[in-house]
C-alpha cells in the first residue's frame, strides 16, 4: 500500500480531536499554530479558546491593545510569539482588508510566521502543497530514511527535505501534513517509541539498524548563559511599584524595579536607596531566590520584599505605582513574576 494511505489510515484511528483540525479558517489555524510553537497541546487549548472568544476575528485582534493581548497571553512564555501576532494581525487588517492572504509567499511574509506555520496555513486552509517540517516530523523522517546528518545544519535539513519530498502527497496536503505531524507526535516519539506495533517498522531504517535511540542526530544545543535578576517588591500600604520592560523575550512586560547582571552580586541589594530621592526608611521583610529556565538562558532571580514607612518618590521615572490587586489583571507579567506572586498569596 502507498506510504500516504497507511499514514493517514493510522491518522483516521488514532487522532487527537483538537479544535483547530475541525476548521479551514486561516486565521484559527494560524493563531493555533503561534500558540503551539514551543507549548504542549494541554497548555496550549485553554488559551486558544480564550483567544478566539476574546477576538473572534483578524480585525478585532488588530485593534486589541497590545497590553490585552499580552494579559491574554500571560503564563505561555516566548511573548515575542503575542507581540508578533498582533503586528501581523495589523497588517492584515490594513493592507489585505482583514482578509487572511491565501498565497504562500504573503503568508510567509507576516511578521512572526517562518517556513514551518507558513506551510501550515498554506495546506490546511487552502490545501497548497507546502509539506510540512516541525520538530515530530524530523525525527520521524530521519529514523525512516536512517538520515544521519545532524538536523541543526543545513545539510541535515536538506536531507530531511528531500525525503519528505519523495513521501509527501501532493494531492491531499492537508490531510498528510495533519497526519505526519501526529504521527511524530504519538507515535514516532522521542523516547521508546512503539516499533514493534508501528505500520512502518518493515520499511524504517533505524529500527532495522537499531539506531532508533540515536536519531535524530544533533550537533550542538544552544549553549546556556547565566543571568543574575534581583527584583525589590516594594510595599507602600496596599501598593507596590512596577516598571515596564523595554527589551528582551519579555519585553513590554510589567515587572519590580530591578537590577539585571551577569555576576552575582551580594551587594545589589544596596543599589535600592540609590532609587529614591526622598529617603524613606527602608525595611526589608522578606528574601527569596528562585531558578528560572529559558531556552537560552538561566536565571537566578531573588526578590526582596520591601517595606516602605513613606511614599517613595523615585529617580527612574518609569516606575509607577499601582495596587497589589492589579498586577497580572491590568499588567501582563512573566511567568517568573507571576510565580512570585503566587508564593506570595500563598503565604
Ligand atoms: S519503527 Fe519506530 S522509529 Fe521507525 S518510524 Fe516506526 S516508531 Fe518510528
Amino acid at each position: 500500500m502507498e506510504f500516504s494511505t497507511v499514514l493517514i489510515d493510522w491518522y483516521q484511528k488514532n487522532k487527537r480531536n483538537l479544535p483547530w483540525r475541525d476548521t479551514t479558517d486561516p486565521y484559527k489555524i494560524w493563531i493555533s499554530e503561534i500558540i503551539l510553537q514551543q507549548t504542549r497541546v494541554s497548555q496550549g487549548l485553554p488559551y486558544y479558546h480564550a483567544f478566539i472568544t476574546q477576538y473572534p476575528t483578524i480585525s478585532d485582534l488588530a485593534m486589541a491593545s497590545e497590553k490585552d493581548i499580552l494579559i491574554l497571553w500571560q503564563g505561555l512564555g516566548y511573548y515575542s510569539r503575542a507581540r508578533n501576532l498582533h503586528e501581523a494581525a495589523k497588517n492584515i487588517h490594513l493592507y489585505y482588508h482583514g482578509i487572511f492572504p491565501s498565497d504562500y509567499s504573503t503568508i510567509l511574509s507576516l511578521k512572526g510566521i517562518g517556513e514551518y506555520t507558513a506551510a501550515a496555513i498554506a495546506s490546511f486552509a487552502f490545501k497548497l502543497p507546502h509539506p510540512v517540517l516541525d520538530g515530530n516530523v524530523y525525527r520521524f523522517i530521519s529514523r525512516l530514511f536512517g538520515i544521519e546528518e545532524p538536523i541543526d545544519t543545513n545539510q541535515g535539513k536538506k536531507k530531511i527535505q528531500h525525503a519528505l519530498g519523495i513521501i509527501f502527497d501532493q494531492s491531499q496536503p492537508d490531510i498528510f501534513n495533519q497526519a505526519i505531524m501526529e504521527f511524530g507526535a504519538l507515535q514516532c516519539v522521542p523516547k521508546k517509541p512503539a516499533c514493534d506495533r508501528c505500520a512502518f517498522s518493515h520499511q524504517c531504517i533505524a529500527y532495522k539498524n537499531r539506531k532508533v535511540d540515536q536519531l535524530p542526530y544533533k550537533r550542538g544545543r544552544t549553549k546556556v548563559v547565566n543571568t543574575f535578576h534581583t527584583y525589590f517588591f516594594i510595599r507602600y500600604k496596599e501598593n507596590t511599584y512596577i516598571e515596564q520592560r523595554t527589551e528582551g523575550i519579555w519585553k513590554n512586560l510589567y515587572q519590580f524595579p530591578m537590577v539585571e547582571s551577569l555576576k552575582s552580586s551580594e551587594d545589589t541589594i544596596c543599589e535600592l536607596s540609590e532609587y529614591f530621592t526622598n529617603n524613606p526608611k527602608i525595611k526589608i521583610i522578606d528574601s527569596y531566590t528562585t531558578k528560572h529556565l529559558l531556552s537560552h538562558r538561566k536565571i537566578y532571580a531573588t526578590f526582596y520584599t520591601i517595606n516602605l514607612n513613606k511614599r517613595p518618590l523615585f529617580l527612574k521615572n518609569n516606575i509607577f505605582e499601582i495596587t497589589m490587586k492589579a498586577m497580572g489583571t491590568k499588567y501582563p507579567l512573566s511567568i517568573l513574576i507571576q510565580n512570585f506572586m503566587k508564593r506570595n498569596t500563598h503565604d
